[in-house]
C-alpha cells in the first residue's frame, strides 16, 4: 500500500481514539496518524512529522471541532514536560477511558467476556452471577492534585536561557529529550516536596555544587529524591551522587536542615555508572534517620530510600481496602503477598488472616517490613527477600498452602514462573493488583486456562493526568 502522506503535510483528521500512551488516533486514507493532545471525537488539523509502514506523527496545529471533554490544561509547562499526558481531558472522561481501557485489554489480549450492564448496579455475590467479568466504575479522587509523596528530579547544568550557564537546574527531560528542564513546581506534586527540592537546587548552587553531565559522565550531582509522609508530615532527602564524597557536605547539611525543619532524614545514594537508572547500589545516612515514617488507613511504615512505596497514599488506601476484601478473609487464613515490598498489603491482610508469607526481591525492602510488623505488634506476618518465582515454589515444597494469593507485580506483570505455582498450590482466590492492564489481561488468561474465574476488577486512578492504570482484579477457583 502507498503512503498517502509525507513528512510536513498538512491534514485534517477525524479523531476515532486514544491510545494508551495518550495520544489521539487519527485515520487519512486509511494510514493511522498519533496526534499527541487531540482528543476523540474531535476533527483536528494536523502536521506531520514522522512517517514509517504503518503509521505516523502528527502535530496538532488546532481543533476544528472540540471534543466535549477538552479542557485548558492548569499547568504552564504542560506541552513541554511530558510527565502528564492527559491535562487536556476532564477529569471524569479520564476516569472513564481508564475503565475502557483496562476492558479493551481484558478483551483484546485477555479474550475474556466483560458482564453487560451498568458496571455499578449492585455486585452480584460470588459465585451467583452470569457470564463475563465485573469491571467497575474507576475510583477516582476527589482533589486530584497535588496527590503525590515522591519526588524526583534529574540534575544537569543550566544554560540556553536558565540563568547562568555553570549553574545548576532540576526538573524535568524537554518531552522526547535528555535535556534538562529546570522546573519550579509540579501540579501533581505535593507541594512540601516542590518547596524542598526548590530549596534543595539553591543550596547546591550557592555550595557550587556541580551537576552530573550524560555525556561526560562528569560532575557530582545526578538526581534530588524527596518523599515524604503525608500523615507524619516527616520528610526525607536523597541526593544521588556521582562518586561518594561531597564537597562541603557539612554546609549541605546544616543548609538543608535550617531551609526544611520537616525533613527527618537526609540520605546519599552513589551512583557512578553510565547508566538512565537512578540509584546505585551503595547508601549512607548523611543526617538523622534511614527511613522516614508514614501511615496508611491506621498501620504505621518505616519507609527506606531505596524501597518502593505507592506514590498517591490517599488512592492507596482505596485499593488496599479493595484488596483486602477481595481476599475475603475470615480470620483464619493463610495468605502469601507476592512482589510484597516493604508489607504494605501484607500488613492490611494480617489483621484479618491467619498467617501472611510476604515476599519481595529488594532485600532493604524487606527489612523495612520486618521493621513494619513489629512496629505495628503484628506478629503473624512473616517475609523473605528473593524473587517471587523462586521463594514460592520452595514454600510449596516445604509444604505451606495458601488460602489467598494477592500478587502486585510491576509493570511486566508476573513470571510465569509464579503463575504455574499459583495453579499448582491452588488457592481459593488470587487478588491481582496491578499497574498495567496489558499484562494484567495477560497473566488473567493463563490463570483462566488454569482453572480461575476472573469475576470482577475496581480501576483506582492512583495517577491522575496521567496515563497510568492501577486496578484489582478478584479470581476464584472454579
Ligand atoms: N505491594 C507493594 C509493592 C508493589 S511494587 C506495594 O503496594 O507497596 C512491585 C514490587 O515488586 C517492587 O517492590 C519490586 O521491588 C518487586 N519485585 C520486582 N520483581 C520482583 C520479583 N521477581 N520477585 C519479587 N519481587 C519483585
Amino acid at each position: 500500500m502507498s503512503i498517502p502522506v509525507q513528512k510536513n503535510d498538512v491534514v485534517v483528521t477525524d479523531v476515532i481514539g486514544l491510545t494508551h500512551d495518550g495520544e489521539g488516533v487519527g485515520r487519512v486514507d486509511g494510514f493511522t496518524l498519533f496526534i499527541q493532545g487531540a482528543l476523540p471525537g474531535e476533527q483536528v488539523r494536523a502536521k506531520v512529522l514522522k512517517v514509517k509502514k504503518q503509521y505516523g506523527y502528527a502535530k496538532l496545529l488546532d481543533t476544528l471541532k472540540a471534543s466535549p471533554d477538552r479542557v485548558d490544561a492548569p499547568c504552564a509547562i504542560y506541552e513541554q514536560c511530558g510527565g502528564c499526558q492527559l491535562q487536556h481531558m476532564s477529569y471524569e472522561a479520564q476516569l472513564r477511558w481508564k475503565r475502557q481501557h483496562v476492558i479493551d485489554n481484558l478483551q483484546r489480549i485477555g479474550k475474556l467476556q466483560i458482564a453487560d450492564g451498568d458496571a455499578d448496579a449492585g455486585v452480584p455475590g460470588v459465585g451467583q452471577r452470569g457470564a463475563g467479568i465485573i469491571v467497575h466504575d474507576t475510583i477516582g479522587m476527589d482533589e486530584p492534585w497535588r496527590y503525590r509523596n515522591k519526588a524526583q528530579v534529574p540534575i544537569g547544568m543550566g544554560g540556553a536561557g536558565q540563568g547562568t550557564p555553570d549553574s545548576l537546574v532540576g526538573g524535568f527531560y524537554a518531552r522526547g529529550s535528555h535535556r534538562i528542564i529546570d522546573m519550579d513546581e509540579c501540579l501533581i506534586q505535593h507541594e512540601r516536596n516542590d518547596d524542598a527540592v526548590r530549596k534543595v537546587k539553591q543550596i547546591g548552587r550557592k555550595l557550587g555544587v556541580t551537576a552530573y553531565d550524560e555525556e561526560s559522565g562528569r560532575g557530582l550531582l545526578r538526581h534530588v529524591m524527596v518523599r515524604s509522609g503525608f500523615v507524619s508530615g516527616e520528610v526525607m532527602v536523597v541526593l544521588i551522587t556521582n562518586g561518594s564524597r561531597i564537597p562541603q557536605v557539612e554546609k549541605w547539611i546544616e543548609g538543608i536542615r535550617e531551609a526544611l525543619p520537616d525533613v527527618t532524614s537526609i540520605v546519599q545514594n552513589v551512583n557512578q555508572k553510565k547508566t538512565n537508572v537512578i540509584f546505585g547500589e551503595e547508601t549512607k545516612v548523611l543526617w538523622g534517620s534511614e527511613v522516614i515514617y508514614d501511615e496508611l488507613d491506621g498501620i504505621r511504615f518505616a519507609i527506606s530510600a531505596r524501597s518502593f512505596y505507592q506514590v498517591n497514599p490517599l488512592q492507596t488506601v482505596a485499593l488496599y481496602r479493595n484488596a483486602v476484601e477481595y481476599a475475603g478473609l475470615s480470620g483464619t487464613e493463610t495468605v502469601i503477598d507476592a512482589y510484597c515490598g516493604i508489607g504494605t498489603i501484607s500488613l492490611f491482610l494480617a489483621r484479618q488472616a491467619g498467617r501472611v508469607y510476604g515476599v519481595e526481591i529488594v532485600p532493604e525492602a524487606i527489612e523495612d517490613a520486618g521493621r513494619n510488623a513489629a512496629l505495628n505488634g503484628i506478629t503473624n506476618a512473616e517475609f523473605e527477600a528473593g524473587p517471587a518465582e523462586v521463594v514460592i515454589p520452595r514454600w510449596r515444597e516445604e509444604g505451606i498452602v495458601a488460602d489467598v494469593i494477592v500478587v502486585d507485580p510491576p509493570r511486566k506483570g508476573c513470571d510465569p514462573a509464579l503463575l504455574d505455582t499459583i495453579l499448582k498450590m491452588k488457592p481459593e482466590r488470587v487478588v491481582y493488583v496491578s499497574c498495567n492492564p496489558s499484562t494484567l489481561a495477560r497473566d488473567l488468561r493463563v490463570l483462566e486456562d488454569g482453572g480461575y474465574r476472573a469475576v470482577e476488577v475496581q480501576p483506582v486512578d492512583m495517577f491522575p493526568w496521567t496515563v497510568h492504570i492501577e486496578s484489582v482484579c478478584l479470581l476464584v477457583k472454579n
